[in-house]
């Protein structure tokens, strides 16, 4: 049998990271975790919980009330997808709406936030065998993970891709208004402090901006049967 991987995929908003890093898990019978999805769901509860009006978040009645937040994936059957679970229920849905994109960067970068996180997912991993995607998985989660991929494409086809994505569900947004969040999101999640988001000089650079899916799956599938190989 061959040996397990650890596999990091960052890079920036949209850009389809999710989907790659998904059919990338199934190809190689892997743990997927889309780190997104756990700082969504912390905005979520910031949202519901008033902590965040008017884009300003009260980031001390946050770092307060991180012990009453636990995430978890839940496996769906009808999706064939893990849902993010806040505190037991199924919230997947509501994280994927441009107001939680909107304030998600903001609540990222509060350090508390992120250490919490980042702890989980190291935990998640430690077994290997475990294809993650977000934004500072290859520098700060998995720094040792045998294959590092940094994804990025043109803000405006990643704008495309993302509102033809909300539209599809019902969403009410215009191109414009998911341009400017994807453009202000690269911008805040690069320029953060606490571990912002990175070109690591030894991560594969896949620039998605004239491929198709098909296309960027089959150089994943060999980048990562290269370094299953080395490993
Ligand atoms: O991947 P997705 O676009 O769903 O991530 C939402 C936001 O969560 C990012 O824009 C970023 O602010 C934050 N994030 C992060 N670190 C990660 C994953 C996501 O800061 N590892």
């Amino acid at each position: 049998m061959s040996k397990k991987i650890t596999i990091a995929i960052d890079g920036h908003s949209s850009t389809g990271k999710s989907t790659a890093a998904k059919q990338l898990a199934l190809k190689l019978h892997y743990v997927y975790v889309d780190t997104g999805a756990m700082y969504r769901a912390v905005s979520y509860f910031a949202l519901r919980e008033k902590l965040l009006v008017n884009g300003n978040l009260d980031k001390q009645k946050l770092i307060e009330k991180l012990k009453d937040i636990r995430i978890s994936f839940v496996f769906n059957k009808d999706t064939n997808n893990a849902d993010v679970h806040l505190n037991g229920e199924n919230i997947e849905k509501q994280i994927r709406t441009l107001e939680v994109s909107s304030v998600v960067s903001k609540v990222a970068e509060v350090s508390e936030v992120r250490a919490k996180l980042v702890e989980q997912q190291k935990a998640m991993g430690d077994k290997k065998g475990i294809v993650m995607d977000g934004r500072d998985i290859g520098s700060v989660v998995f720094p040792d993970a045998e294959l590092k991929v940094f994804m990025t494409a043109a803000p405006e086809i990643r704008a495309q891709r993302r509102y033809l994505e909300l539209v599809e569900k019902g969403d009410d947004v215009s191109l414009e208004e998911v341009l400017k969040n994807v453009v202000e999101r690269d911008h805040m999640d690069s320029s953060r402090e606490d571990s912002p988001l990175i070109q690591l000089p030894e991560a594969k650079l896949l620039d998605t901006s004239e491929m198709t899916r098909e296309e960027q799956f089959e150089l994943l599938v060999s980048w990562a049967e290269e370094a299953i190989e080395k490993a």
